[in-house]
């Protein structure tokens, strides 16, 4: 918690000496806790002082990276308890389970199945960005190679395990890859503990209750953990909620520093469905990392949405690429069309093209992601920026025929477009679904 500039002149000399450029060490704290000025332009600052203001500033909750390179996941670093209070910073990562008991073949087909995962949503891609490598086997040696094989995959890897022996063993081969130790508990801290500090990767602690846990993380700091991830290994689902939503309200209101890390969740019990309302809930309250065991479309799908959904900045709208689209498969005599880059807009009048069956262009103007009428009356949709729009994505090169259908709403703008642009401006419809109509009766008249 910031402190105050009162909490900041008891920590200062209190000589009045004016070397910091202020005429008194108040003047000096007041212009401090306003973040105007640095500790270092007081040369008399104690080393007590410095500590303390540099605890006081770190972020509430720490960041936490595991995995590399492309695979490198982020979590932590939030700051609020809800989304419209701000935003919410790093989408949990989905991990999917990698049994240690499954044969080569099936360890293989399973990795190459997390692997090939590619949804999409809105234009924006929805990653499985990890894998969970467990220990039923209870075999270090099975448990190291199905680490080395899901290392292989490409994905940030989580090792779960409770025996130091087949972590160690694990990280000898994947170590160099950050992977993410799961989990250390009150009576294994010291061993996982001394593994993940000398394996530099981050680990996480487990307990079944908030006042354990910040035992535990203490504990593991001292054996020499740069970077935690909370588990609260609670008895049923309504105490692992509460428990977490207590965690996250003492980390970020009461800035409890030994609770004030990321959480990873277990929502890997039960039939696919289950595993899919679970893991919403948690990515509702508040994990950072959820690891699941169904591999089934259907399921991951809908965790993916609720991810992607809870994640978006609610002050800024989702915005879709800004160039030509192709809707169909579309060649030089089909129609041309524009509309705004605001995401609602454009897959509403991309789906209504699709169901026309009449292969489009759409050129996806830059309207800082709102909808026409509204980029029309905040001067952000003009002719002028529709005509440079066709210019920057070379609309000539699509099309042979120099006619661009505009929304009925700015038919305002259809004259002076056509002179800006040189093209045979048509007004198509006000509403977005009558564009089939409209391609069909009027275009293909
Ligand atoms: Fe006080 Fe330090 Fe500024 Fe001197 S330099 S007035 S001791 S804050």
């Amino acid at each position: 918690m910031a402190m105050s500039g009162l909490e900041i002149f008891k920590l200062l000399p209190k000589t009045n000496c004016k070397e910091c450029g202020h005429p008194t060490c108040l003047a000096f704290a007041m212009a401090l806790a306003q973040k105007k000025v640095s500790l270092d332009d007081c040369p008399y600052a104690s080393d007590e002082a410095r500590e303390q203001l540099a605890a006081a500033a770190a972020p509430p909750m720490q960041t936490v990276t595991f995995g590399t390179g492309d695979a490198a996941c982020q979590v932590g670093g939030e700051t609020v308890l809800f989304r419209h209070e701000e935003k919410f910073h790093r989408p949990t990562v989905l991990a999917v389970t990698v049994p240690d008991d499954l044969d080569e073949a099936a360890l293989k087909e399973r990795c190459e199945t997390i692997q090939g995962f590619a949804f999409e949503r809105i234009g924006q891609p929805m990653p499985i960005e990890a894998m969970a490598v467990t220990n039923p086997s209870g075999d270090a040696a099975r448990f190291a190679g199905a680490a080395e094989a899901a290392g292989a995959a490409g994905k940030a890897v989580i090792l779960v395990t409770e025996d130091p022996d087949a972590a160690k063993a694990a990280l000898e081969k994947v170590g160099d890859s950050r992977p993410l130790l799961c989990c250390a508990t009150t009576e294994t801290a010291e061993a996982m503990g001394a593994a993940a500090a000398e394996a530099s990767c981050p680990v996480v602690a487990r307990a079944p209750d908030p006042e354990t846990l910040a035992d535990l993380t203490e504990q593991l700091k001292e054996a020499g953990c740069a970077e935690i991830v909370l588990h609260l290994d609670a008895p049923d689902p309504w105490s692992e909620l509460t428990g977490l939503s207590r965690i996250r309200n003492l980390a970020l209101r009461q800035s409890f520093r030994p609770l004030g890390y990321p959480v990873l969740a277990f929502a890997d019990d039960g039939e696919p469905d289950t595993q899919a309302v679970r893991a919403s809930t948690l990515i509702c309250k508040y994990a950072g990392i959820v690891v699941v065991e169904t591999v089934e479309p259907w399921a991951l799908l809908p965790i993916l949405t609720t991810r992607q959904n809870l994640y978006t900045d609610p002050q800024k709208p989702v915005q879709v690429e800004p160039k030509v689209h192709a809707v169909g498969d579309p060649d030089a005599s089909s129609p041309l069309m524009f509309t705004t880059n605001f995401s609602l807009t454009y897959y509403t009048v991309e789906g209504d093209v699709e169901a026309s069956r009449v292969p489009s262009w759409i050129l996806c103007v830059d309207t800082e992601g709102t909808s026409v009428l509204t980029a029309y009356s905040g001067d952000k949709l003009s002719a002028e920026s529709v005509a440079k729009a066709m210019q920057d994505a070379d609309v000539d090169s699509c099309v042979n025929h120099k006619k661009l259908i505009i929304p009925g709403y700015v038919a305002v703008m259809s004259g002076k477009l056509e002179e800006k642009s040189g093209w045979e401006i048509l007004v198509g419809p006000r509403e977005s679904s009558q564009i089939p109509r409209y391609l069909k009766e009027v275009w293909k008249a």
